[in-house]
């Protein structure tokens, strides 16, 4: 069995000292070790070779083997690029480049046979292909049969003559030399449970797999591995934070909570809710502060299980408090509450930044005498003004707009930390971060209430005259009805974004920060377009421009239309928001802040203009505004994206499913894995860059019931001496990654 850690790079063939001190530097790469943890960043399925002809502009990457009939250099300036015309004899496709023009110019060569690699795209009925790979036909035999890799290099390492190709060279002699096994780094009980491949084989087939199956069971052990190390440390994390709060205990559930389940309780909870109701259940009564994380798609009734938790706190003589995002949502939660509870003889108040005086004063008075049981708030609520005589949970609705600091500052809040609940409909990057960064337990929603019919979606292109007449007609068939109708827009007038509605598409974008509000809706994908393109794009609809349109229509003569806007006070808000509901104004034009989160169970219809530049997860959580009644409800999605874009092919994911799970995962993967662990984890030579946040949430689960197994067993690692090194190892290497939390 030999070391690789303690074999240096620069004694592998074709290194030596200067191209080891580029690996050293740019790569962190010291040991064979180290170079074979670096894992490649994508594939290409060398088996197969396409032809010009075939291409169709939805193709992934693709390779293609011709020649280059010759060269061209267009526009001026920054716009300036490099076409080369390349032929297989079936079409003629154009490699376009941006950089690097004269040095690509000299480097490649007319009539000579070359494979190309990239993604295809097809505008105006010619077919380009941005910055592709380029390899000489003769030279491509490394991995001829299956998947090649491709490594991710530096500038400096490219100077150095090291590129993908040479450290594909280098891995290839390391991979040669792993005969012997490594030693097994994971207990056998654990890789058969899990079915995991044996290390040295999946580092084998992570670098060099002969086909895709074998690279997928590679990558699952990998990422096992390193999710299970970084479970090992987040619960070393969460046993000292135990150590430094410890939780109240509601021992019983008693006579409020059972009051109403046995005479409030409108529906028959669902078997998820149920579930969810018992794993909080277990942890209030654990003598551990609960730190819970509940994520449940749209609709699938959050706010119950909310509730009823904070029933168990109120049998137990605490307080409970709910904070949403919004004051729109804080209103109807409020609203919703006090419906719930009707009957009941339990004081639950209201706070917001706009309650103010003498009332603010009787609720905090309230609140400290105990009189108050629940409150349920804003981001007011955590203010320090506001104090509690024993508040036992928080809960905390549509989590991604209420950071780290504000949970901490809750905590602070006494000497026993209240138990916390934190609650998504959109598992996006930094929730789903906080799956590694947090100690946060994870309960799933997984299940729709029932009698609820699935939201029919379509997606209407605006320039298609006939078929929004068509839309238009519908929605006041059903308004005659006794429905409702939303229309989102994504600013509110010609002047003003809806800076709400983009701090909301930020978000989305996960690491990127808002920024201007007018960048952030474009910055929500990367539509892949140059300057040119961005400033002959219309401009947004708004909502002051789209009321005086649909005004005008003879569909809807005769009906009355409300809007709302972030610019609304909450007096406005709440009785725009009432009228709506009566009636009065059966139709509601608002910008998205709006809209997120409420529930008016009339609703059936919405119009989302501008829909191609919205995130996939922001147009679920729209579209999840309606279909909460029990009617046939639809989601209409006005696009002006052209048929071959990226946006388009977005806004055919949310028609053809409405799996939230599903729609993250496809918004992650149309942002790229970069963006959504950040720099800081892609940046470092882990594993963890291959890691599919939704995708994976599964193998954080089994790494997590490892790991916890683990740890209760043998907390310090002592009788697991070859992983506790592995673990230190994987910490050392990603010191950023795990101080960041
Ligand atoms: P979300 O999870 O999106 O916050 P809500 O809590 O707003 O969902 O619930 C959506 C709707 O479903 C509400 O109108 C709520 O009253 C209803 N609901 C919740 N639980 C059930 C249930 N078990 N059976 C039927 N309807 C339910
Ligand atoms: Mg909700």
């Amino acid at each position: 069995m030999f070391d690789l850690a303690s074999r240096d790079i620069k004694y592998l063939s074709g290194v030596g000292p200067q191209r080891a001190s580029v690996l050293n530097k740019e790569l962190n790469i010291y040991s064979l070790h180290d170079l074979l943890y670096y894992f490649p960043y994508k594939y290409v399925d060398r088996s197969r070779i396409y032809y010009i002809h075939e291409i169709d502009g939805t193709m992934p990457y693709i390779q293609l083997k011709g020649e280059i009939l010759g060269f061209e250099t267009i526009g001026e300036g920054r716009q300036r690029r490099l076409i080369a015309h390349f032929s297989d004899g079936t079409g003629i496709a154009d490699l376009v480049w941006f950089q690097g023009i004269k040095f690509l110019v000299g480097k490649y060569k007319v009539h000579q046979e070359y494979i190309v690699f990239g993604k295809p795209s097809v505008f105006n009925g010619r077919i380009n292909i941005a910055h592709p790979d380029i390899d000489n036909a003769s030279e491509l035999k490394l991995s001829t049969m299956g998947l090649q890799p491709y490594y991710n290099t530096t500038e400096k390492m490219k100077r150095s003559s090291l590129n993908s190709h040479a450290i594909e060279k280098m891995m290839s002699a390391v991979v040669q030399q792993l005969h012997e096994p490594l030693p097994e780094t994971l207990s056998s009980a654990i890789l058969t449970e899990h079915h995991l491949m044996p290390l040295t084989e999946a580092l084998r087939n992570i670098h060099f797999p002969a086909n895709p199956e074998l690279l997928r069971k590679a990558q699952y052990r990998l990422k096992f591995e390193e999710l299970f190390y970084v479970q090992l440390n987040i619960l070393r994390y969460a046993k000292d934070r135990q150590r430094k709060y410890r939780g109240y205990v509601f021992e019983t559930v008693g006579e409020i909570f059972n009051t109403f389940y046995a005479k409030n309780l409108p529906f028959e909870l669902t078997g998820a809710q149920k579930r969810v109701l018992k794993e909080i259940r277990r942890d209030v009564g654990s003598g551990k502060q609960m730190n819970r994380l509940l994520q449940g798609d749209v609709g699938s009734g959050k706010t119950l299980v909310a509730l009823m938790s904070m029933l168990i706190a109120l049998d137990n003589g605490y307080q409970a408090c709910m904070m949403a995002p919004t004051e729109i949502l804080a209103n109807q939660h409020f609203e919703t509450i006090r419906e719930l509870l009707y009957g009941m003889d339990i004081r639950v108040e209201l706070l917001t930044g706009s309650v103010k005086g003498k009332k603010r004063e009787a609720i905090l008075i309230g609140l400290l005498t105990g009189d108050v049981r629940i409150l349920i708030g804003t981001h007011a609520v955590i203010e320090d003004t506001v104090n509690f005589s024993s508040l036992g949970l928080v809960v905390i609705d549509e989590q991604h707009r209420f950071g780290v600091e504000q949970r901490e500052s809750l905590n602070a809040k006494g000497s026993t930390a209240p138990h916390l609940l934190v609650m998504t409909a959109t598992p996006i990057p930094r929730t789903a971060a906080m799956t590694w960064f947090g100690d946060l337990d994870i309960s799933w929603l997984t299940e729709l209430p029932g009698g609820r019919k699935p939201i029919r979606t379509f997606v209407v292109p605006e320039a298609n005259g006939p078929l929004m007449a068509e839309m238009f007609g519908l929605i006041r068939k059903r308004i005659d009805a006794g429905e409702r109708a939303y229309v989102v827009c994504p600013r509110i007038d010609a002047d003003a974004e809806d800076a709400d509605g983009a701090l909301a598409a930020s978000a989305a974008s996960g690491s990127k920060t808002a920024g201007s509000s007018a960048a952030a809706f474009d910055d929500a994908y990367d539509l892949g377009e140059d300057d040119e393109q961005r400033a002959q794009r219309p401009p947004l609809h708004s909502v002051a421009e789209i009321v005086e349109r649909l005004q005008s229509l003879p569909q809807f003569k005769g009906i009355r239309f409300a809007t709302l806007t972030g610019r609304d006070d909450d007096t406005t808000k709440s009785q725009v928001m009432a009228d709506f509901e009566s009636g009065i104004t059966p139709i509601l034009v608002a910008t998205t802040v709006i809209v997120v989160g409420v529930d008016v169970a009339k609703a059936s219809c919405i119009v989302i203009f501008d829909a191609d530049r919205y995130g996939l997860s922001q147009l679920h959580q729209l579209r999840g505004r309606v279909g909460r009644g029990g009617t046939d409800s639809g989601a209409f999605l006005i696009s002006r994206a052209p048929a071959d874009s990226d946006a388009a092919r977005r806004l055919d994911v949310i028609q053809g499913t409405l799996d939230g799970a599903e729609i993250a995962q496809a918004d992650l993967e149309f942002r790229g894995a970069g963006d959504v662990l950040g720099d800081a984890q892609s940046g470092g030579k882990s594993g963890l860059k291959l890691l599919r946040v939704v995708k994976d949430v599964k193998i954080i689960e089994h790494a997590r019931v490892e790991a916890t197994r683990l740890v209760a067993q043998d907390p310090d690692l002592l009788e697991h001496v070859q992983l506790a090194g592995a673990v230190l190892d994987f910490t050392r290497g990603n010191e950023t990654f795990l101080t960041s939390n």
